[in-house]
Order: C-alpha cells, then sequence, then structure tokens
C-alpha cells in the first residue's frame, strides 16, 4: 500500500497516544506520541506532550479504582477499556471512553501501549441528568416514589441487621380537589411546593422526603421511635397550618393529615410499615383532617 498510516493516524477524531511500556509506577509511562486530536482534546502541543506520562491528564476527581485498573493491566501488559474523568491544561474536566492496548516488537516483547480514547463528555453528561431526572419529582424536586422505594428497602435491611426503629410519616393535602378548584391549579402547584418546603426544613441528614403521588407525601425517619416520630409529625402538620394564610392569604385552609408508623420487629417487607402507615392515614381522614394518626 502507498500511503502512509501516520497521516491516517495523525488525522483520526480519537485521541491516539503512544507510551512506552515502562515506569508503570513512578512517574508513569513516557509519552512518545500524541496526534492532532489529543491537541484540541487537551490544550497540550504535541511538544508539551511528549516526554510526559498521561497520568498530567488526571486530577483529583479522576477514579482512584479506574486508574488503579489501568495500573494492574499495564503491569501485566494486558489490555484495558474503561470509562475515565481527565483534564485539559486548562482544568476543564472531560470523560474518555479510553481503550489501552499493548504493543508488541518483532520479537514478540511488549515495549508500547497504545490508547486510544474518545470523548464522551456530551453522553456521560446526558446519561447522569437522566439519572437524576429519573429519580426526581420535577415540582418539588424532591425524590419520587421509586427512589423513595429503594431508599426504604435499604433501611429495613439496615433495621434486620441492627434493630434500629424506622419511622414512616405519610402525608396527605387534605381536600385539595377543593383547593385546585377554589384557587386554580397553577396555586395548587404552589401549595405542594410549599408543603414540600415545610416539611424539608429542619430535616436531619438520614432522614428522606419523598413526592409519591399528586398531594401525598411520605417521610422516612431512622433511628426514631414511635412517639418522637408522632411528636414531628405534628410540628409539620401545624407548621402547615400555621402558614396557610402566607400560602393562600383567603379563607379555605391549606391543611395536611399524617399516618405514623413504626417498622416492628415482625414486619417482612418494608411495604408493611407503609401499609400501616397508610391505614393511619385513612383514620385520620375520617377523624374529620388535619390530623395525625400513630399505630
Ligand atoms: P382528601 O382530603 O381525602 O385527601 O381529599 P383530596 O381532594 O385531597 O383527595 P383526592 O385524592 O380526591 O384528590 C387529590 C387531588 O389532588 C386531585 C388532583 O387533581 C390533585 N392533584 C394531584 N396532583 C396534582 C398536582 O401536581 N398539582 C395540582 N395542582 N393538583 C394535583
Ligand atoms: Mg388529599
Ligand atoms: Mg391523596
Amino acid at each position: 500500500m502507498d500511503f502512509d498510516f501516520k497521516d491516517i493516524v495523525e488525522s483520526a477524531q480519537d485521541v491516539i497516544i503512544v507510551t512506552k511500556a515502562d515506569n508503570f509506577d513512578h512517574p508513569g509511562p513516557e509519552i512518545v506520541y500524541v496526534n492532532k486530536a489529543f491537541t484540541e482534546l487537551t490544550g497540550y502541543s504535541q511538544d508539551e506532550a511528549i516526554g510526559q506520562t498521561p497520568r498530567m491528564l488526571q486530577g483529583d476527581d479522576t477514579d482512584e479504582e479506574s486508574k488503579q485498573n489501568i495500573r494492574v493491566a499495564l503491569e501485566k501488559k494486558e489490555p484495558i477499556r474503561l470509562t475515565i474523568k481527565n483534564y485539559s491544561k486548562y482544568g476543564q474536566e472531560y470523560w474518555l471512553d479510553l481503550n489501552i492496548l499493548p504493543l508488541k516488537n518483532p520479537e514478540g516483547q511488549v515495549t508500547h501501549f497504545v490508547a486510544i480514547q474518545r470523548d464522551v463528555t456530551e453522553s456521560i453528561c446526558l446519561q447522569r441528568e437522566l439519572e437524576v431526572l429519573s429519580r426526581t419529582d420535577d415540582l418539588t424536586g424532591l425524590i419520587n416514589r421509586r427512589e423513595f422505594n429503594c431508599l426504604l428497602k435499604k433501611e429495613f435491611l439496615r433495621f434486620k441487621r441492627n434493630a434500629l426503629a424506622y419511622a414512616v410519616l405519610m402525608i396527605d393535602a387534605d381536600s385539595f380537589k377543593r383547593i385546585n378548584d377554589y384557587y386554580g391549579h397553577s396555586t395548587g402547584d404552589s401549595v405542594l411546593q410549599k408543603i414540600a418546603q415545610i416539611c424539608s426544613a429542619d430535616r436531619r441528614f438520614n432522614d428522606v422526603l419523598a413526592r409519591i403521588g399528586g398531594e401525598e407525601f411520605c417521610l422516612l425517619l431512622p433511628e426514631i421511635d414511635k412517639d418522637q416520630a408522632f411528636l414531628i409529625a405534628e410540628k409539620l402538620r401545624l407548621a402547615v397550618m400555621k402558614s396557610s394564610m402566607d400560602i393562600v392569604h383567603d379563607s379555605v385552609p391549606i391543611t395536611i393529615s399524617i399516618g405514623v408508623s413504626v417498622v416492628k420487629e415482625s414486619d417482612i417487607n418494608p411495604e408493611e410499615t407503609l401499609c400501616r402507615a397508610d391505614k393511619n392515614l385513612y383514620k385520620a381522614k375520617g377523624l374529620g383532617r388535619n390530623c395525625t394518626v400513630k399505630d
């Protein structure tokens, strides 16, 4: 073939770096070649990069486990592929799909490595955004029912290990249909945001508040007993009632009802506690609303 492979490598869209296959520990394998795409992505010229090590592209936030996996593969002279965060000359972070392959001399010894890298920052950011969206409720910014159930399951397993009881509070806005009818749907939305805000205030680090339905919230309170949980529920109920006038300045008040339940030794899954809290909420509605019922 009467063309030079170097021209192809030089003008490839992917970043290509060739290093020597030694100095894995310190300071790291020496760069002997980088293509044009490398300079475009990292800001380092070819002259600046040659003689350095690819480790200059790593930063404090580059995953330790990934770095360790690369080192182990290099020492074993094996190929490796992973996604890793690197930094440009100017401190800009970017994500790479990194593929490292050993290069052998005619005698079959590995003398160099080639790293072929693709900038996947956009798709990683999009993926992270989607992950956040799939866990969150748009209106209030709280986590949604699915995420709440995952966290509740973890708390239940923790309870089975260490017997530290937790409580769940089922919180439901009273006569919310009326609120919507009277003030309009968009004020109804603001009311839900305000309730979320009130219930989030003064929470402990491990407490978890979720919007699990239209006008329903659930609060998970780890390491607590029934009476303490009841007191917290009452505090929230009173706080919502007190701020009702600030929210709507009118005659149809905003109130919530709450069902409280604490996990029991005999519970075989986390739904049992939820179910009791739900029944207590139902009782609270039956008692005329704007009240709290515990087990
Ligand atoms: P109860 O005291 O028995 O809970 O009565 P309620 O009217 O609150 O209960 P119901 O379940 O009958 O109605 C809930 C209402 O909440 C109906 C629905 O239109 C409203 N809702 C649900 N999601 C939203 C939302 O995102 N925004 C607004 N503005 N309203 C919502
Ligand atoms: Mg309701
Ligand atoms: Mg409801």
